[in-house]
């Protein structure tokens, strides 16, 4: 599993120049300055913290690029990925789910404040063309019960999460990527793990039909 994190830029000649470091792109000084080769057009040049955290996002909001219709993400915390769907033209709606409030509206954006955990009371009274989420997994305890019960409502999956049983954050240490496949292959037969490498610890599981 990637044990680093993604630096990089597109060089002007369309090239991404990928460079992986200990360090988070969001944790640098903002005076980080990073040179780099293209390896393609072999133009050496210097990279800002700026440019190397919009790479970074653009990375991780490009493996939700295939959502469309309506759908239901878990766990929007500040709204990462779901300002990012917002502008996808494909997308009808989302129903947005977090304990805390969301501080933003958009027409295309219904939000419920509940805590998944709390899975019993997770009323959702529509089927979802997608299920996604970003970072959830390993703070629910009880995950399996929660995926259950959602995922017979959605029709697609993109589903990014981390897992690291040693960081603090990591709530529930059983939630192996592995286990957590096999959970979602009860509802996705072809369901697919896969390991992107963007930020520490991170895997994808997605349906057949979204790779
Ligand atoms: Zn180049």
């Amino acid at each position: 599993m990637n044990k680093k994190n993604l630096f990089g830029t597109t060089c002007k000649c369309g090239k991404k120049i990928k460079i992986y470091l200990d360090n988070h792109p969001y944790g640098v000084d903002d005076s980080f300055v990073l040179d780099v080769v293209c390896p393609k057009c072999k133009k050496e040049q210097k990279i800002s913290k700026s440019e190397i955290v919009s790479f970074y996002e653009n990375e991780i909001r490009g493996l939700f690029d295939n959502a469309f219709g309506n759908v239901l993400e878990i766990g929007c915390g500040g709204g990462f990925i779901t300002r990012h769907l917002l502008k996808n033209k494909n997308v009808k709606s989302i129903t947005a789910i977090d304990v805390d409030d969301i501080s933003f509206s958009h027409p295309k954006l219904k939000f419920i404040k509940q805590d998944l955990e709390d899975y019993k009371n997770i009323k959702l009274t529509q089927k979802y063309d997608f299920l996604v989420c970003k970072d959830v997994f390993m703070y629910l305890m009880n995950l399996e019960e929660i995926l259950d019960k959602i995922l017979p409502k959605c029709k697609n999956i993109i589903l990014l999460n981390w897992y690291n049983k040693e960081h603090k954050n990591c709530k529930n240490k059983n939630a192996t990527p592995l286990k957590v496949k096999h959970i979602i292959e009860k509802h996705f037969k072809t369901a697919k793990l896969t390991y992107p490498k963007i930020y520490k610890w991170n895997y994808l599981i997605t349906n057949e039909a979204n790779i």
